[in-house]
Order: C-alpha cells, then structure tokens, then sequence
C-alpha cells in the first residue's frame, strides 16, 4: 500500500518532534492497526483544529477509517511509541509506556488561539497494538473505553476545561477479552503534547540524568520558552505546572468531574486532562464519590483530588531534584504554593456558579453553606446549580426543592440570604447560565450510548455529543439528557479495565 495515502484525508505532512530527543525517549514502529475498520464518530470541531473537514461519503469515511485504524503508516513510514514511568496509587511502578498508543506526528495548528497559542497538535492512536511497553497488555482498547473517552473529551472542551481532544472513533470487529470480549476500537487524540510527569520521572528514577536533562530543555523550548531565560529554569517551569495543575484540578471540582486514576502517568506537563479511564461525574452529592471500584481508599474521591495532584507535583519536583538550583526550602515554597493557587481557583468557579462573581465579604460562608447542603441532601451537583440560577427571578422551581427534601428549612434560610445577596449585585440568571452547564457527561447517559452502539447503533451516541457540544444551552430536544440518573439506575462503578 502506498504509505503516502494516509495523508489523502487532508493532513499535511507530519513532523515528529520528539525525535530530537534521541531513541532512549521512544520506539518508532507501525501501529497493529484493526481489521475490518469502521469510522463511527468524528468530532468536526476537533476536525477544524487540523484543518480538516469531516468526510461527508462513503469513499472519504472509508479513508479515514483506515488512517484513524492505524492501517496506513506515515510518510517515512515510521510512529512513535514513549516511554515514561510513573507512581500508581502511591507506589512507584517503575517504567510504564505508550503501551497501546501510536504517535502519528505534529501537525501544524492553522488557528493557534484554539491550542492555547500552541502552533502544532500532537496526533495519537490509541488502541493501536502492542508495543515494547505494553508489559502484560495486548495493546487494545476496548469500544466501550473508547467512546468513554472520545465523548468525554469532547464534552470537557466545551465546558470550558483543558483537555486532549478526541478526533474521531473506529472501530472493528476484532474480539478484545476483558470481564468479557468485546469489539476493539481506536480514538485517535490530540494535544500540543502527551507528555507527563511520569516522562520526567523515568529519566530520573533510572538515573539517566543527562537524558532528563534533555527532556527538561527540549519541553522548555518547545511549550516554555520563557523559562529558558529564568535563573532556575527547572524552577520556573516546576512553578507553571503548579499553577496549571491548581487550575485544572479546581475546575474539575467546580464541575463535579473525578479522573478516577490520578496516577503520576496520567497527570499532563500542559494542566491538561488526560487518559480518560474509570472517570465520572458527581450525580447526588457525595464528596468520596470515586466511580473507579479499584481504588478502595478513596485516594483519588472528589474530595481527594486536589491533594492527589499536590502529591504527583511532588513527585515531579523529586524527578527534577538533579536539574534544580534552588535549595529545598525554594523548592518547597513553590510546592506549598499550590494549596493558595487551587482555592483561589476554586472559589472563583463556585463564586461564579452562585453568580456571585463581583465578591463581597460573606460569600465564602454563603458558598461553603450551599456546598454543605448539597452535601446533607445529597442534592445533583449540576442540576443544582443550573435551577438555582433559575430561581434568580423566579419562583423556587419545585424540581430545585426536591433537591433538599432531606433539609427544608436550611435550604430555605439559605436561599433567602443568597436572594438577598443576589439583589445586592448578583451576577443574574443569564450569567449563572453560562457558567452552569445542564448536560454533563453523567454515567448512566455513557452506559445508554455504550449499550446502542454495542448493538452497532451510533446514533444515541452522535445525539449524546451534540448535546455536550453545547452544554450551557436549553436545547428542548435535549432535555432528557438533562435529567439526574433514574432511581433504579445502578451506580457508576468501573474498573481500570478498559
Ligand atoms: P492506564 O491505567 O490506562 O493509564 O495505563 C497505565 C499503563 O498501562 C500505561 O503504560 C498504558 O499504556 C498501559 N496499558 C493500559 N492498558 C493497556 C493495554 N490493553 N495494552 C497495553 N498497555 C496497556
Ligand atoms: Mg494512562
């Protein structure tokens, strides 16, 4: 097959940029790729940021299908696979991998404003076969897992939160055993980069420290220039990936998201969200809701998010121990400012979900009253917000009430203070809205689309996605998408399995 064809769906040629680091970073090899490929979803948003148009017959869908199966090498023939390592639950695991991704190359980004002024997209298989880091794995990725992840990246981007994108879905019929066998698929990501702490964290712990030396200028000169003029550029990047994972981690929380995996590999350089696996997002209230059933502790709840990210940030600060000039205490200093960087972080996103964006002295104790009483009624997080902006200038609607049946008379002593704090300067129903979404990707909406597309029927699963492409809006026809779970709907538990 002439290997240029993959580049017919409209991409220009790649480049590889990790190359420069040398071959101790990564593996290059040709994808498995899946027999039989069907193109299933694309995303035309994550499309546009290529420049691409999404295929509109059977002969360009036919295309893509096999690029995004790995069934067509590059160019040169050659992807990628990485090495990295990482902590998993606290324990070292010493060196993990790219161990079913494919990195196909950059790609020039034509409208940058949309990549956080990044210039190029890193474009990855995932999915795609084995590689010499798959340790026990087969390298695949289940359908399930997949469509998992391609909605939830997308859903993640529009509201507002960093994320890799998902460009489309393929998948095959080929049989992948896990609890039971099930059809493969790939998603194929994009992000400015993949690269994680846990990069970081294998040159170090294998001593290999003119390689992490490498890795730390290559990263600062490709995503933070700035830093290379610093006095202490391993410093002044550890002090931005802070800041970044402060943000991320706070608005994961504002929305109600737990990762379920906050493994050091699963934490991105960029504060971006990354590896989709046993995430969810919180229904009724509950702060040690963890939908992931491996992680018996609760180490990564929503309660304990924040902290896990804190711990990882540790870990990357120890990584980059050997490239430091700044002694222990400096060092420090920068770690123990991530505690300030996420509560402010935080409390302006539920400051601006209470449409209390203009603060006055009383709002942190109005918005921690509020949290609190999700908390006791065990009230929908996102419904919650979302018909509270509505009783701005309304009555209470009764579906807001039946959130607080289980305290009545807090919930009423509460919504008259924040009425009266609304008068006084709130930010309006309309505001509230745009900061409140209706549609979050709740699980049993996930289970619903997993279940038709199962069956080989990708619509529920389309519909699903435009409706998170838009989830401030009140679209009609979405409003069941809307709803919380029903009651006899079972509780989002998931393995790691995937
Ligand atoms: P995860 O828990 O998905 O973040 O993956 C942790 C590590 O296991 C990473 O190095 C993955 O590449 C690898 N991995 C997960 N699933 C598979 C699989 N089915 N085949 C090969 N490697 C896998
Ligand atoms: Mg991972």
């Amino acid at each position: 097959m002439d290997a240029r064809t993959q580049w017919e769906v409209g991409l220009a040629l790649p480049r590889q940029p990790m190359r420069a680091l040398g071959p101790e970073f990564y593996t290059e090899l040709i994808p498995q790729g899946l027999p039989q490929p069907s193109l299933r979803l694309v995303s035309v948003d994550a499309a546009r940021l290529l420049g691409l148009h999404a295929p509109c017959d059977a002969v360009a869908r036919a295309e893509w299908a096999e690029v995004f199966a790995g069934n067509r090498s590059g160019p040169d023939g050659t992807t990628l696979a990485t090495v990295y390592a990482g902590h998993q639950f606290g324990n070292w695991a010493g060196q993990l991998g790219d161990g079913r991704a494919h990195l196909l190359g950059s790609f020039a980004a034509p409208d940058a404003t949309q990549n956080s002024g990044h210039d190029a997209w890193e474009v990855q298989l995932k999915g795609s076969g084995r590689t010499p880091y798959s340790r026990f794995g087969d390298g695949r990725a289940v359908l399930r897992s997949s469509l998992r992840e391609f909605l939830c990246s997308e859903a993640m981007w529009h509201l507002g939160i960093p994320t890799t994108r998902a460009l489309c879905l393929v998948d095959s019929p080929l049989a992948v055993q896990r609890e039971r066998v099930e059809r493969a698929a790939i998603v194929t990501r994009l992000a400015p980069s993949f690269v994680r702490v846990g990069h970081f964290e294998h040159f170090a712990h294998s001593g290999q420290h003119d390689s992490l030396r490498r890795l730390l200028h290559w990263w600062i000169e490709h995503f933070e220039p700035d830093c290379a003029a610093a006095d202490d550029p391993a410093l002044a990047l550890m002090q931005r990936v802070v800041q970044r994972s402060a943000e991320l981690v706070a608005a994961w929380q504002a929305v109600g998201f737990v990762h379920g995996v906050l493994n050091t590999d699963n934490l991105s350089m960029l504060g971006w969200t990354l590896d989709y696996g046993p995430f969810g997002f919180v229904d009724a209230f509950d702060p040690d809701y963890t939908p992931n059933t491996s992680d018996r502790d609760g180490r990564y709840s929503w309660r304990n998010q924040p902290a896990a990210v804190h711990w990882n940030l540790h870990a990357l600060a120890a990584a980059l121990r050997p490239l430091l000039h700044a002694d222990a205490t400096s060092v420090r200093a920068v770690l123990d400012s991530f505690g300030d960087r996420f509560e402010h972080a935080w409390r302006r996103r539920i400051a601006a979900r209470l449409g209390l964006s203009r603060t006055r002295p009383g709002d942190d104790e109005l918005a921690r009253g509020w949290i609190e009483l999700l908390r006791r009624a065990r009230a929908d997080w996102t419904l919650s917000f979302r018909l509270l902006g509505q009783t701005v200038d309304g009555a209470v609607p009764h579906a807001l009430r039946a959130q607080f049946a289980a305290c009545e008379p807090e919930f009423d002593s509460w919504l008259q203070r924040w009425r009266a704090r609304q008068r006084a300067g709130g930010d309006g129903r309309a505001a509230m809205d745009r900061v409140n979404p209706r549609i979050v990707l709740r699980h049993h909406l996930a289970q619903d689309a997993i279940a038709a597309a199962e069956r080989g029927d990708f619509a529920p699963a389309q519909n699903l996605l435009d409706a998170l492409r838009a989830p401030f809006a009140d679209t009609p026809a979405h409003a069941a998408l809307a709803a919380p779970p029903p009651a006899d709907a079972p509780p989002a538990a998931l393995s790691c399995s995937s």
